[in-house]
């Protein structure tokens, strides 16, 4: 199933998108997309049932609905960096050894098809392409051979950056999570629907030209890597995001280097799981 949160008039609700339609799931008994993915097994069976037969005040107007990112307010925003060889190797960073973390705060989500707002203060903002996991259920330690047990599913993200506040100092988060700069959705996919997420295409465009195109095969710390270690410091909860890293092609690597501009529309997709779109616009 494909879960997105969505906004008709003053109410913000969860629902399911099936073909272009979207259910919503108030009438199921769910606020939110991320009371379905606390709620386990019993809320995902609840919810496939009235996906059957949902009522038709549950069928919005989708020429009225906009969507908001699944998750407005994650629990956490956990991000990799330098998890693909060849943004590794663009950066002129040595292949690491363990992974490398650092976080955005809740007030940088924004939702498909909103705007990334430039900031002001920053002369060098950026974009990245990345494939990210949603966490399904509590854990503390978790195997890496028992990762699967604790992933609801899949969604992706624009980890838009601005390099000038990233690397002014050792820790990149200043320049990692201004207001707008985690765009993610546009709907989180179940993970029964997608059976191997280190296969899947990655790629980003900007203004329709291809900029990031890769895969996920490529990335040095894959998924069950990434919840053991992560697990091994702090609680995994339900909801939380784990942005997994971006492949070669982005800004600030390229010859001349090409940073965001308003106007800008910037697209990420990865197989299977839809795009991901946002325009691009200047501080006011
Ligand atoms: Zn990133």
């Amino acid at each position: 199933m494909r879960f997105v949160t969505f906004q008709l008039d003053a109410n913000i609700e969860p629902g399911v998108l099936v073909g272009g339609q979207i259910i919503g799931l108030r009438g199921a008994g769910f606020e939110s997309v991320l009371a379905v993915i606390e709620g386990g097994a019993d809320a995902l069976d609840r919810v496939s049932r009235w996906v059957r037969h949902p009522l038709s005040s549950e069928l919005p107007d989708m020429a009225a609905v906009a969507l908001q990112a699944p998750i407005p307010r994650p629990p956490k925003i956990i991000c990799i960096g330098l998890n693909y060889r060849d943004h590794a190797a663009e950066t002129k960073m040595p292949i690491p050894e363990v992974p490398t973390v650092f976080s955005k705060y809740p007030t940088a989500v924004t939702g498909p098809g909103q705007p990334i707002v430039l900031p002001g203060n920053s002369a060098k903002p950026d974009y990245e392409a990345e494939f990210v996991v949603v966490i399904g259920k509590r854990g503390r330690h978790v195997r890496a051979e028992d990762w699967r047990e604790y992933v609801f599913g899949y969604t992706m993200m624009n980890d838009v950056s601005a390099r000038d506040f990233q690397i002014a100092t050792s820790q990149w988060m200043m320049g990692k999570t201004f207001d707008t700069f985690a765009p993610f959705g546009p709907a989180i996919v179940t993970a029964d629907e997608v059976p191997d997420p280190q296969t899947l295409e990655i790629s980003l465009t900007l203004n329709g030209e291809v900029m990031q195109h890769s895969n996920t095969s490529q990335m040095i710390f894959q998924v069950p890597r990434l919840i053991e270690f992560l697990s091994s410091v702090f609680t995994l909860e339900p909801g939380d995001i784990i942005a997994t890293g971006t492949p070669a092609g982005v800004g600030f690597a390229r010859t001349p280097p090409v940073w965001l501009r308003a106007g800008d529309e910037v697209t990420v997709r990865v197989e299977g799981l839809g795009e991901l779109t946002n325009p691009v616009v200047a501080e006011k």
